[in-house]
């Protein structure tokens, strides 16, 4: 099938890669010159595990191609799957001026049935909206479909979750536009639910949604272990074995980040209350993600007494391990926090210190986790790279100033740690 993707980021260029590898002939359209320069010399603009391989591959074998050149893509595709941002605006709603303009643009050049996907993160009823848009610019009244196919992928894994998806969520009121998705996920062989595009449009929010709420949930359960001097690993196991609830996003620690959670989670609320309901549940969510947050910074407080002129190592700024996503990553607020009382803070991440110099400044950053640590009179971890799991915890003491190690996401053992000689603290464990 001959496809378009608006938008080449987290998003479109794992779509695009990935229903090239299927065999389709992918244009992948961004406005952002740079980037596109750089796909057009295999360079990524993101680091995605598999995203490089699948491109480069692809695009020698011309059936992914890459351009600024929105209208020529539209003309030359059956389906058009719009991938661009959905931002906060400054009042919590989604911002939705790139999906308008995409559907104005596509209105204003089509001249043959198009199929036009969303598969931004919407609020519901965008995709009534941009069906009305598209009508009211419609130039050569040609017949076309909007329909709603939202994406679940997780960065750092997003190759895998577009091909092996739980499920594959289509909103969607047209038999012709059903046939055609049914045939383009068809060879990934994984379950499709079909809806009408409302209920497609909320079940993204409310996935996200659901997931922000489970974190926070786990995490104020750690805070209650911490005063009881109970152990939140072990009531997430025990919780966990139950397949009702599931292990996973129980994990403590220092609360969501990234480009989805933060923003759906506001957005959803805003959503409902303009639907008149006060989603009151969600907004606690997000109070106790932020005050995770402020909690950690007070446990620094607590073990440094004094932060001012004290060097703080750290370990990870990505959101979460296997990105370079530093969009509403928890180590951002962190770092700024230390930083206003005057702490000097020396990091390391495996992928996202490109990304961070472009949002902390005054971070002297490292060439591995050891620099990091060395003469540092705290050492903190804020993500969970596998690399930090397997340090030489030896060589991290003796390059230290003070043994204090404060772990935002409990990858380590604390009775390991306190062998080893650190003090060592953790989220939701009495080891403090
Ligand atoms: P992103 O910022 O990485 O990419 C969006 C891209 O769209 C940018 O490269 C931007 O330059 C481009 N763009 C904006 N306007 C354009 C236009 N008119 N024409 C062409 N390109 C344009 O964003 P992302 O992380 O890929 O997210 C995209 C959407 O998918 C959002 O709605 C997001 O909520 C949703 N989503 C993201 C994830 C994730 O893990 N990142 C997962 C599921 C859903």
């Amino acid at each position: 099938m001959k496809i378009t993707i608006v938008g080449s980021g987290y998003v479109g260029l794992t779509t695009g890669a990935c229903l090239s590898e299927l065999g389709n002939d992918v244009i992948c359209v961004d406005i952002d010159e740079e980037k596109i320069k750089k796909l057009n010399s295999d360079i990524m603009p993101i680091y995605e595990p598999g995203v490089e391989e699948l491109a480069k591959r692809n695009r020698k074998e011309k059936r992914l191609v890459f351009t600024t050149d929105l209208k020529d893509a539209i003309k030359q595709s059956e389906i058009i799957f719009i991938c661009v941002g959905t931002p906060p605006k400054e009042n919590g709603d989604a911002d939705l001026s790139y999906v308008e303009n995409v559907a104005r643009t596509i209105a204003d050049v089509m001249d043959s049935y198009k199929l036009i996907v969303d598969k931004s993160t919407v609020p519901v009823q965008t995709g009534e909206k941009v069906a009305r848009t598209i009508k009211s610019y419609n130039r050569h009244k040609v017949e076309f479909d909007v329909i709603s196919n939202p994406e679940f992928l997780r960065e750092g894994s997003a190759v895998n979750d577009f091909m092996h998806p739980d499920r594959i969520v289509i909103g969607c009121e047209s038999e012709k536009a059903k046939d055609i998705m049914g045939k383009l996920y068809a060879p990934l062989k994984s379950p499709i639910l079909y809806t009408d595009i409302k209920s497609a449009e909320i079940i993204k929010h409310a996935s996200n949604s659901f997931l922000a709420t489970k974190i926070s949930f786990i995490n104020a359960v750690a805070n209650i272990c911490e005063l009881a001097g109970a152990d939140v690993e072990k009531v997430a196991e025990g919780m966990g074995m139950d397949k009702r609830i599931g292990r996973q996003f129980l994990n403590a620690g220092i609360g969501y980040g990234g480009f989805c959670f933060p923003k759906d989670a506001e957005a959803f609320i805003r959503i409902a209350e303009k639907l008149g309901y006060d989603f009151r549940l969600l907004k606690a969510t997000q109070e106790i993600n932020q005050l995770q947050k402020e909690h950690f910074v007070k446990k620094i407080e607590k073990a440094l007494w004094v932060v001012k002129s004290k060097n703080i190592g750290v370990l990870g700024l990505a959101f979460k391990p296997n990105t370079d996503d530093m969009r509403f990553a928890p180590s951002v607020d962190i770092i700024k926090a230390l930083q206003k009382e005057g702490a000097k803070i020396k990091a390391y991440d495996p992928e996202a210190m490109e990304k961070s110099k472009h949002i902390l400044e005054n971070v002297e950053y490292c060439d591995n986790p050891y620099d990091a640590a060395k003469d540092a009179d705290a050492l903190l971890i804020l993500t969970e790279w596998n690399e930090f799991k397997e340090l030489d915890m030896n060589k991290i003491k003796s390059l230290m100033r003070h043994h204090l190690v404060l772990d935002g996401r409990n990858i380590y053992n604390p009775e390991d740690m306190k062998k080893e000689g650190f003090t060592y603290i953790s989220i939701g464990r009495s080891d403090d």
